[in-house]
Protein backbone atom coordinates (compact mmCIF):
# COMPACT_ATOMS: atom_id res chain seq x y z
CA UNK A 1 0.00 0.00 0.00
CA UNK A 2 1.23 3.79 -0.70
CA UNK A 3 0.79 6.46 1.81
CA UNK A 4 0.47 9.76 -0.20
CA UNK A 5 1.10 12.34 2.06
CA UNK A 6 -0.49 15.83 1.12
CA UNK A 7 1.20 19.15 0.58
CA UNK A 8 -0.49 21.14 2.32
CA UNK A 9 0.63 25.42 2.54
CA UNK A 10 -1.78 25.73 5.20
CA UNK A 11 -2.13 23.33 8.60
CA UNK A 12 -5.41 23.33 10.31
CA UNK A 13 -5.09 22.54 14.17
CA UNK A 14 -6.97 22.22 17.04
CA UNK A 15 -5.66 23.80 20.18
CA UNK A 16 -5.00 20.65 23.12
CA UNK A 17 -5.18 18.10 19.52
CA UNK A 18 -2.00 19.14 17.82
CA UNK A 19 -1.06 15.63 16.90
CA UNK A 20 -3.95 15.01 15.40
CA UNK A 21 -3.94 17.74 12.73
CA UNK A 22 -2.56 18.75 9.29
CA UNK A 23 0.47 20.77 9.41
CA UNK A 24 1.25 23.13 6.29
CA UNK A 25 4.53 23.85 4.99
CA UNK A 26 3.70 28.15 5.34
CA UNK A 27 1.67 28.48 9.12
CA UNK A 28 -0.72 27.08 10.68
CA UNK A 29 -4.13 27.88 11.93
CA UNK A 30 -4.97 27.05 15.34
CA UNK A 31 -8.93 27.04 16.88
CA UNK A 32 -8.67 27.50 20.48
CA UNK A 33 -11.27 27.95 22.87
CA UNK A 34 -11.08 32.13 22.39
CA UNK A 35 -10.51 32.27 18.54
CA UNK A 36 -8.78 31.32 16.11
CA UNK A 37 -4.95 31.68 15.55
CA UNK A 38 -2.05 31.93 13.04
CA UNK A 39 1.08 30.03 14.28
CA UNK A 40 4.14 30.15 12.20
CA UNK A 41 7.70 29.92 12.41
CA UNK A 42 10.92 30.84 10.33
CA UNK A 43 14.76 31.26 11.73
CA UNK A 44 15.07 34.00 14.42
CA UNK A 45 11.15 34.34 14.86
CA UNK A 46 8.10 32.51 16.55
CA UNK A 47 5.22 33.62 16.12
CA UNK A 48 1.24 33.01 17.52
CA UNK A 49 -1.24 35.58 17.17
CA UNK A 50 -5.28 35.88 16.76
CA UNK A 51 -6.65 36.71 13.22
CA UNK A 52 -10.41 36.25 14.97
CA UNK A 53 -11.22 36.46 18.81
CA UNK A 54 -14.48 34.35 19.63
CA UNK A 55 -15.54 31.57 22.18
CA UNK A 56 -15.29 28.39 21.31
CA UNK A 57 -16.57 25.66 24.02
CA UNK A 58 -14.73 23.31 25.61
CA UNK A 59 -11.92 24.02 23.79
CA UNK A 60 -8.51 25.16 25.54
CA UNK A 61 -7.23 28.77 25.23
CA UNK A 62 -4.23 29.82 23.31
CA UNK A 63 -2.01 32.91 24.20
CA UNK A 64 -0.60 35.27 21.34
CA UNK A 65 3.22 35.01 21.37
CA UNK A 66 5.88 36.62 20.02
CA UNK A 67 9.62 35.24 20.38
CA UNK A 68 12.52 37.36 18.46
CA UNK A 69 15.57 34.81 18.86
CA UNK A 70 18.03 37.89 19.04
CA UNK A 71 18.64 41.13 20.46
CA UNK A 72 16.61 44.05 18.97
CA UNK A 73 17.87 46.88 16.53
CA UNK A 74 20.39 48.74 18.50
CA UNK A 75 19.20 52.97 18.49
CA UNK A 76 22.17 53.91 16.82
CA UNK A 77 20.76 51.80 13.77
CA UNK A 78 17.59 53.18 14.46
CA UNK A 79 18.97 57.14 14.13
CA UNK A 80 20.10 55.90 11.40
CA UNK A 81 17.15 55.01 9.58
CA UNK A 82 15.39 58.50 11.21
CA UNK A 83 18.31 60.75 9.35
CA UNK A 84 18.11 58.64 5.96
CA UNK A 85 14.22 59.21 6.18
CA UNK A 86 14.62 62.84 6.84
CA UNK A 87 16.57 63.29 3.92
CA UNK A 88 14.15 62.19 1.36
CA UNK A 89 11.16 63.73 3.39
CA UNK A 90 12.17 67.26 3.13
CA UNK A 91 11.29 66.28 -1.12
CA UNK A 92 8.16 64.70 0.15
CA UNK A 93 9.17 60.97 -0.83
CA UNK A 94 8.98 57.71 0.92
CA UNK A 95 12.01 55.95 1.82
CA UNK A 96 12.57 52.00 1.98
CA UNK A 97 14.78 50.23 4.35
CA UNK A 98 15.90 46.50 5.22
CA UNK A 99 17.31 45.24 8.28
CA UNK A 100 19.35 42.16 7.81
CA UNK A 101 21.14 39.93 10.15
CA UNK A 102 24.84 39.44 9.15
CA UNK A 103 27.70 37.15 11.23
CA UNK A 104 25.11 38.25 14.59
CA UNK A 105 24.45 41.56 13.92
CA UNK A 106 22.02 44.16 12.58
CA UNK A 107 22.52 45.85 9.65
CA UNK A 108 20.34 48.91 8.18
CA UNK A 109 20.23 49.34 4.14
CA UNK A 110 19.16 51.76 2.12
CA UNK A 111 18.37 49.67 -1.03
CA UNK A 112 18.64 51.11 -5.05
CA UNK A 113 14.64 52.11 -5.06
CA UNK A 114 11.88 54.20 -6.69
CA UNK A 115 10.83 56.51 -4.35
CA UNK A 116 7.97 57.99 -4.95
CA UNK A 117 5.08 60.56 -2.72
CA UNK A 118 3.11 57.41 -2.01
CA UNK A 119 5.17 54.41 -2.36
CA UNK A 120 8.79 52.99 -2.77
CA UNK A 121 9.98 49.92 -4.25
CA UNK A 122 13.54 48.08 -4.29
CA UNK A 123 14.98 48.43 -7.85
CA UNK A 124 16.33 44.71 -6.98
CA UNK A 125 14.51 41.48 -5.78
CA UNK A 126 16.27 38.77 -6.53
CA UNK A 127 17.81 35.93 -4.26
CA UNK A 128 20.87 37.41 -3.09
CA UNK A 129 19.07 41.25 -2.99
CA UNK A 130 18.28 43.24 0.97
CA UNK A 131 14.75 42.79 -0.41
CA UNK A 132 14.83 38.89 -0.46
CA UNK A 133 17.21 38.34 2.92
CA UNK A 134 15.32 41.19 5.24
CA UNK A 135 13.99 40.28 8.73
CA UNK A 136 12.94 43.68 8.87
CA UNK A 137 11.09 46.14 6.03
CA UNK A 138 10.65 49.75 6.82
CA UNK A 139 9.30 52.30 5.20
CA UNK A 140 8.92 55.79 5.61
CA UNK A 141 5.79 58.11 5.33
CA UNK A 142 7.81 61.56 5.28
CA UNK A 143 5.73 63.78 6.80
CA UNK A 144 2.50 61.59 6.71
CA UNK A 145 1.58 59.68 9.52
CA UNK A 146 2.57 56.38 10.48
CA UNK A 147 0.42 53.61 9.73
CA UNK A 148 0.08 50.82 7.23
CA UNK A 149 -1.86 52.15 4.31
CA UNK A 150 -3.60 49.88 1.81
CA UNK A 151 -0.95 49.97 -0.30
CA UNK A 152 1.12 48.75 2.22
CA UNK A 153 -1.28 45.87 3.13
CA UNK A 154 -0.99 44.78 -0.70
CA UNK A 155 2.64 44.93 -1.21
CA UNK A 156 3.80 43.62 2.34
CA UNK A 157 3.14 40.19 1.45
CA UNK A 158 6.53 37.95 3.04
CA UNK A 159 6.90 36.45 6.61
CA UNK A 160 9.12 38.95 8.65
CA UNK A 161 8.72 42.39 10.61
CA UNK A 162 7.53 45.43 8.85
CA UNK A 163 7.71 48.83 10.36
CA UNK A 164 5.81 52.29 9.06
CA UNK A 165 7.60 55.76 9.91
CA UNK A 166 5.78 59.32 9.91
CA UNK A 167 5.81 62.51 10.94
CA UNK A 168 9.53 62.73 10.03
CA UNK A 169 10.01 66.37 9.99
CA UNK A 170 8.19 67.03 13.21
CA UNK A 171 8.17 64.17 15.63
CA UNK A 172 9.08 61.19 13.84
CA UNK A 173 6.47 58.22 14.97
CA UNK A 174 6.65 54.01 14.66
CA UNK A 175 4.38 51.71 14.04
CA UNK A 176 5.21 47.89 13.78
CA UNK A 177 3.73 44.55 12.96
CA UNK A 178 4.33 40.47 12.17
CA UNK A 179 3.27 40.06 8.71
CA UNK A 180 2.84 36.40 8.01
CA UNK A 181 2.11 36.02 4.08
CA UNK A 182 -0.69 38.61 4.39
CA UNK A 183 -1.80 38.10 8.20
CA UNK A 184 -0.95 40.88 10.18
CA UNK A 185 -0.38 41.61 13.86
CA UNK A 186 0.71 44.73 15.55
CA UNK A 187 2.93 45.03 18.10
CA UNK A 188 4.69 47.14 20.60
CA UNK A 189 7.44 48.54 18.48
CA UNK A 190 9.93 48.52 21.37
CA UNK A 191 10.06 44.49 21.05
CA UNK A 192 11.73 44.66 17.88
CA UNK A 193 13.49 48.37 18.06
CA UNK A 194 15.74 50.39 20.93
CA UNK A 195 14.35 53.34 20.18
CA UNK A 196 16.43 56.77 20.35
CA UNK A 197 15.21 59.97 22.08
CA UNK A 198 12.76 61.95 19.91
CA UNK A 199 11.12 58.88 18.33
CA UNK A 200 7.85 57.34 19.40
CA UNK A 201 5.42 54.68 18.67
CA UNK A 202 2.13 55.90 16.86
CA UNK A 203 -0.57 54.83 19.36
CA UNK A 204 -3.12 56.80 17.20
ZN1 LIG B 1 3.25 52.90 3.41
Amino acid sequence: MTIIRTFKLYGHLIAGEEREGVRGALYNYVLAGNGLFIRAEREGLKVCFPVQNFEVKNLPDVSPSFEMQMERVPSLLVSEMISMARHWAREGREDLFHFIRERDAWEVHEPHQVRMGGSCRPLHDGPDSTHERAFIEAHSHHRMQAYFSSIDNADETGFRIYAVLGDIPREPKIRVRVGVYGNFWEIPAEWVFELPDGLSENNA
